[in-house]
């Protein structure tokens, strides 16, 4: 790709971002949510999978839970600087947000969105695995199922936010890469990838 054919907003390529383990740094506030509800301490270096037994439920079945709960959904904080890499990328990426949260927690979602990012992102609640099929062209996750599924269907760069439960995952394809914090998503998209 060359600079000077991105400057209108059609030619712009489709960037998807995931919200949870990308946008939102959702596992303080399930550890804590563990705790109050199963009387289970956890820490942070305790989340090495995806999805784990917690006591006698699994891990994601209490995320799901603690994802219906408004206040436990908007009291989530932002990952350190996706505020300000979103706002650096949307100049030069047509910026969508796609989660894997079920569609009934698409207006809280919604209102968290807005109130960290802004109003100008849509947002697509689709499946597992699923995030293929929306047209990106770049996709940021931090599943190792939904960067598979992208790099197998579509898209010219898989983007894998590094996480305890996906540091295992290491496909060989000149379309994957691995970033540490949005400063490495930065320095990717908008030095290393946009040419
Ligand atoms: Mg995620």
């Amino acid at each position: 790709m060359e600079r000077g054919k991105m400057s209108t907003s059609q030619s712009k390529p489709k960037l998807g971002v995931d919200i949870d383990g990308v946008l939102c740094d959702m596992i303080p506030d399930v550890l804590g949510y563990i705790w109050k509800t199963m009387n289970i301490r956890m820490r942070p270096d305790d989340v090495k999978r995806w999805d784990f037994p917690v006591g006698v439920r699994s891990m994601n079945d209490i995320i799901q839970e603690a994802l219906s709960d408004r206040d436990f959904l908007l009291g989530l904080k932002p990952i350190s600087y996706a505020r300000e890499g979103m706002q650096i990328l949307r100049d030069k990426y047509d910026i969508t947000i796609i989660t894997s949260r079920h569609s009934s927690r698409a207006e809280n979602t919604r209102s968290w969105v807005d109130r960290y990012f802004g109003k100008e992102f849509p947002v697509i609640h689709t499946d597992e695995a699923r995030k293929h099929l929306h047209g990106m062209n770049v996709l940021i996750d931090d599943a190792p199922h939904n960067i598979e599924a992208f790099l197998a269907n579509s898209g010219t760069l898989a983007i894998m936010y590094n996480q305890p439960w996906n540091v295992w995952f290491n496909p060989i394809s000149r379309r994957f890469r691995r970033v540490w914090s949005w400063d490495d998503v930065i320095r990717l998209l908008m030095e290393e990838y946009y040419r």
